[in-house]
């Protein structure tokens, strides 16, 4: 789901940690047993807490403050909470099924011998080495041969077929002004650092990490075998060209912004703008069906990334090809490169102490390249209708909570609220897994040739992306795998999406108190509702199209709401001296803000069906629960590191800040725990945008 991730994707819990950049290769001799730090974290955990904490002083704290004390960041992870506890629970229960499905016996099923034989190859690690970097010979070789633009070009279409997203970002996407169809997008990238910050600003980190990548790029390329002289003033061009790139691209916030999104052109005209892009020759190595009309984002990266081909010498382009194409395989290589891409993408950029036991390197790397076989296996094992029952009760009480909500803001005129409620009304859920399959059979997977069945693939889906150019959307697709811990909200189709590897604590529990399950996977199911009328979400119409719904009064005073979340999360510091981007993170402390609001109304509602509150359990009352439910989602240690990454790149704010952002801005929470105004966990002019 690579393309579609990168494209598109809304994750709500926190961002895909590496992005699609997985890491996977040796082992390091640990003596940690494989499991020991795996436990299913409970849905309310009473021994969690730091009672002693004041709770309106910092809610963090009392809720998770002996968790945190006792649950350091793990050496082989960045970042460590309950929540991920879950992930880690899936990865057994993952390596279990993909264990049993790599046993080649009679009878194996077809989606068992795709998913099993995948992880068998991973799993052989002798092969692996004795293998080297015999796997990319072919496009090693295609790569030294380039001698002319028009080769450029043709070698790096090639690379894009593969899964190597060099210089930009190329796929299918549904139309902004007509999301019933697919059509043709570009979109700015080609960087090898996480953003383009850290080529442009001059303070001393980002001369630290610069010196450093180059060093790293450097490596790989003497791992390729050039001379160590020639790699290190090659890696130092490598650098150069993609500061290029860094200095033509939009900043993360400019990107959240659809308008920015909104350059339609054809083909031609995209040709006369960068010319020596040779666009149309690309298209066609790239084995893309053909089309006219291609959104484009931004313009100007495009211009300025021509001219730069045009400047820029043959040979440094031939290296930083060749530098993106072990930058996607390293993981999947013999010892050394893996070694050299965990040190630096992970050791230095993230503050991970140790690699990942190779077993759950693979399992991760068969759910992302794989993900609807394992997901097909995995789903036979754990999810109910029961479970699909009681979260499309949820979502109806919720959807009934936030239409009452429309239907009181003092500030919304009759006209926009008429278009509100129309969105809302519109709103579809997927719950569990895809109504039908990906079917992977075409795709070649030998039981001991990793690097090659991962460029199989990758190849695999950029193709089954590339061919929905130009066809109506398929409704029924999932941008993520069933096993994910997570949910979104995916503007297109205005649907709120929740995989089955959610339904688990310390998010749901079907032998747990209403009070809890609407403080955890309720509010998450209020937060993607709500990320239908976030910053972004609000642009867009109940069928997913880019149409402005809003009087300009309305939208004036919804700015002035959102503004005051900005502002408010861009207090926060996040580590060291660097503050929280409130603008790079509206979205999300926004639909925070409103989901909160709507499950703890959706609460309520499911108890005046039962005849009133619950009693109270555990000396605390429903209410209480439900915050304290809603804090412990989210109690995490995360390495310094880490938190600079997030401050940079994450649109989700760190999840401290989630929960004293979320519930100092809510009047009931205060109440709840008898907060007076003034406190630190009740705002004296909170923030409330729905
Ligand atoms: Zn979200």
């Amino acid at each position: 789901m690579l393309y579609r991730q990168r494209l598109v994707l809304i994750f709500c819990l926190a961002g895909a940690i590496f992005g699609p950049h997985s890491v996977l290769g040796q082992d390091t001799k640990s003596s940690q047993a494989d499991d020991s730090n795996i436990i299913r974290p409970k849905m309310f955990d009473v021994t969690a807490m730091d009672t002693t904490a004041d709770p309106c002083e910092d809610f963090d704290q009392y809720a998770c403050g002996t968790w945190r004390k006792n649950n350091p960041v793990p050496p082989d992870q960045v970042f460590w909470a309950r929540y991920n506890q879950t992930g880690e629970y899936n990865r057994m229960v993952l390596r279990k099924i993909l264990e049993q499905a790599a046993i080649p016996a009679q009878g194996r099923s077809e989606t068992a011998k795709i998913a099993g034989d995948f992880y068998a190859s991973c799993m052989d690690e002798t092969s692996v080495n004795r293998a080297g970097v015999s796997p990319l010979e072919a496009q090693l070789k295609q790569i030294a041969a380039i001698s002319s633009r028009e080769g450029l070009i043709d070698a790096l279409a090639r690379l894009h077929a593969t899964g190597v997203p060099a210089m930009f970002e190329f796929g299918a996407r549904p139309d902004l002004h007509d999301a019933t169809r697919e059509v043709a997008v570009m979109v700015q990238g080609g960087l090898g650092l996480p953003d383009r910050e850290y080529y442009l600003s001059q303070n001393e980190e980002s001369k630290r990490t610069q010196a450093r990548y180059v060093a790293h790029i450097a490596a790989m390329l003497k791992l390729f075998g050039d001379a160590p002289d020639l790699a290190e003033k090659e890696a130092g061009a490598v650098l150069e060209v993609e500061k290029i790139m860094a200095a033509a691209s939009l900043d993360r916030v400019s990107m959240r912004d659809p308008k920015n999104h909104d350059h339609k052109t054809t083909v031609k005209s995209l040709d006369t703008l960068a010319p020596n892009l040779l666009i149309a020759r690309f298209f066609k190595a790239l084995g893309a069906p053909s089309f006219q009309d291609i959104y484009v984002a931004p313009p100007d990266f495009f211009e300025k990334l021509s001219v730069a081909i045009g400047s820029v010498p043959l040979d440094t382009w031939k290296v930083y090809l060749k530098w993106h194409l072990a930058q996607t395989n390293a993981p999947f290589l013999s010892e050394p490169f893996v070694k050299e891409d965990f040190e630096f993408e992970r050791r230095f950029l993230n503050g991970q102490k140790e690699i990942e036991p190779r077993w759950k390197r693979c399992v991760s790397t068969a759910d992302r390249l794989l993900g609807e076989a394992l997901g097909r296996l995995y789903i036979e094992q754990t999810f109910t209708p029961e479970t699909k029952r009681r979260t499309l009760e949820m979502v109806k009480l919720e959807e009934e909570a936030l239409a009452e909500n429309i239907g009181q803001l003092p500030w919304m005129t009759a006209e926009t609220r008429r278009q509100a409620l129309a969105k809302l009304n519109a709103v579809t859920n997927k719950i569990g897994y895809p109504e039908k399959w990906l079917n992977y059979s075409s795709v070649s997977i030998k039981r001991n040739d990793l690097a090659t069945n991962v460029r199989n693939t990758l190849a695999f889906q950029r193709n089954y992306n590339l061919q929905k150019i130009g066809h109506p959307r398929d409704t029924s697709e999932w941008i993520v795998t069933t096993p994910t811990v997570n949910a979104y909200y995916y503007s297109p189709e205005n649907s709120i999406n929740f995989p089955a590897g959610v339904f688990q604590p310390p998010l749901f529990d079907s032998t747990m108190d209403d009070a809890v399950n609407f403080g955890a996977i309720g509010w998450l199911i209020g937060h993607e509702l709500t990320h239908g009328f976030d910053d972004q979400g609000s642009k867009f119409d109940g069928q997913g199209n880019l149409v402005n719904w809003w009087t300009l009064n309305d939208r004036e005073e919804f700015d002035k709401r959102t503004s005051c979340i900005a502002d408010e999360y861009q207090q926060f510091v996040v580590v060291d001296d660097i503050h929280l981007n409130g603008r790079l993170t509206l979205g999300e402390n926004t639909a925070d803000n409103g989901g909160i609001r709507i499950a703890f109304a959706a609460m309520h509602k499911a108890a005046a069906e039962k005849g009133g509150d619950a009693a109270p359990i555990d000396g605390f009352t429903s209410e209480q629960r439900f915050f304290i439910s809603f804090a412990q989602q989210w109690c995490a240690n995360v390495t310094p590191e880490r938190l600079r990454v997030i401050a940079k790149i994450d649109p989700h704010s760190p999840v401290r800040f989630r929960t004293l952002g979320t519930l100092g801005d809510y009047s009931e929470f205060a109440k709840s725990f008898g907060c007076k105004s003034g406190q630190k966990m009740s705002r004296p002019n909170a923030c409330r945008v729905w």
